[in-house]
């Protein structure tokens, strides 16, 4: 569900036209949708009312203090991976304490400033990270709670560079020997295990994920309580998919049906770290054809924006649905070649082949000046936008009922250069 329809052939987010938008802001600009956005939460926190969870909204999904802030007058919580995360989380004035620490590698400043703060839970990841957070809890005279982050070891279930719980990423501690590991940590009395975290991939389209990975993790529950361990908290991440070409995605409640019924049994407070679910489809981005060409058989629309204002079809192979903003209708099925349509690669000005948005896609023959849409672009764009080519950051808008407001200005070439010192 969002908040983006065409009306007479005209794009708008709720009641303001999106070339409205262009025209103010300029292009390329990032929209996205308040009511989408507590849509969404809500959608999660309904899902699983029955056992009152903590909804950790994803900070590094779209980390702009208005929608981070948006999330937490909603009720949510923040979940952060890094000290600048933190930060930005108690900005957008979330509380220490529905703060989440997440990250195979947080540093010991990061430990540090997360004990300070004194937030909720850290997810930790291995053994070494452990040791670092009990000492430095030790010299701050206090006790860290943590979850173990597991590997539950599932099949693959995702693009592979977004699959976090298959043998042989990064992620979490072995499930093969997480409980050897927690043996030892009992001695400690600066850490206490009060939790246990899986993270399962993103998007994931399905729910056997979630239901296999609380079989796993009940297994482990029982284990880590027979050692003598008080676990009162079952993280189960985020990780819940979207709809990027059709309806392809679950509502909340389907994950909810097999997640539920699991944290009841083990008696814990479910954690939950949604960010994808909650401000994907809440974004767009918009941009505006520069020029259109012929080449090498192919032809190319030319446009604005480019892979440093939206990576994850560079970066993940993904497909995001585009439209011409105004002047056609719009198809049941983006992926198929529909009448009136030119098949084309939609890329960006920056130099690098991989630099696209869609690949041999069917759209309308748009010209230089026409305005695409770039749908489903609020989870992971902006929050890995860079300046790479010397290009300033888009702008990004939010947009209520009739009103519209910044929430981050287009950066300046001034901006470009600001760090460098001493020039
Ligand atoms: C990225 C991440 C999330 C958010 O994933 P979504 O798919 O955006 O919901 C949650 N938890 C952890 C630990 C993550 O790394």
């Amino acid at each position: 569900m969002d908040h983006f329809t065409y009306k007479n052939r005209v794009l708008h987010c709720d009641d303001v036209p999106v070339p409205a938008l262009a025209e103010k802001y300029g292009t390329p600009l990032y929209v996205y949708s308040k009511k989408t956005l507590e849509h969404h939460l809500k959608q999660i926190q309904a899902a699983f009312k029955a056992v009152d969870p903590l909804v950790c909204y994803s900070i590094k999904t779209n980390g702009n203090l208005h929608i981070a802030r948006l999330m937490v007058e909603g009720g949510a919580g923040c979940d952060v991976t890094s000290g600048g995360e933190l930060y930005r989380a108690l900005k957008a004035g979330c509380s220490p304490s529905k703060i989440v620490f997440a990250g195979a590698g947080k540093t010991n400043a990061e430990i540090r400033a997360a004990l300070e703060q004194g937030v909720f839970l850290f997810n930790v990841e291995s053994e070494g990270e452990l040791s670092a957070i009990a000492e430095i809890a030790k010299s701050m005279g206090k006790v860290a709670n943590v979850a173990l982050r597991v590997n539950p070891d599932l099949p693959p279930k995702t693009h592979a560079k977004t699959d976090t719980s298959v043998k042989g990423v990064k992620f979490g501690l072995d499930i093969d020997t997480v409980l050897e590991f927690a043996e030892k940590v009992l001695k400690n009395p600066h850490v206490k295990v009060v939790g246990l975290h899986m993270h399962l991939g993103s998007p994931i389209l399905s729910v056997e994920p979630y239901r296999q990975g609380i079989v796993k993790g009940q297994v482990l529950i029982d284990k880590l309580r027979a050692q003598g361990h008080r676990i009162t908290i079952w993280n189960m991440g985020g990780g819940f998919g979207i709809h990027y070409k059709k309806n392809e995605a679950l509502p909340a409640s389907a994950f909810a049906e097999v997640i539920v019924p699991g944290i009841q049994e083990a008696k814990c407070k479910l954690v939950l770290e949604p960010g994808r679910f909650i401000v994907g489809n809440a974004g767009l981005l918009v941009s505006r054809v520069i020029y259109t060409k012929d080449s090498g058989g192919k032809h190319f629309v030319i446009q604005d924006a480019a892979m440093n204002d939206l990576i994850r079809p560079t970066l993940y192979d993904s497909f995001h649905r585009i439209w011409p903003v105004a002047g056609f209708d719009t198809p049941e099925d983006y992926q198929v070649e529909n009448p009136g349509t030119v098949k084309s690669d939609v890329v960006g000005p920056v130099c690098e082949s991989g630099d696209f948005l869609a690949k041999d896609r069917y759209l309308p023959a748009v010209g230089r000046g026409d305005l695409l849409a770039t749908f489903s672009a609020g989870a992971y764009g902006m929050a890995m936008a860079s300046n790479y080519n010397g290009r300033p950051r888009a702008a990004e808008v939010l947009v209520d009922g009739a009103n519209h407001h910044l929430i981050r200005r287009r950066e300046t070439y001034e901006d470009l250069i600001r760090p460098e010192v001493d020039f």
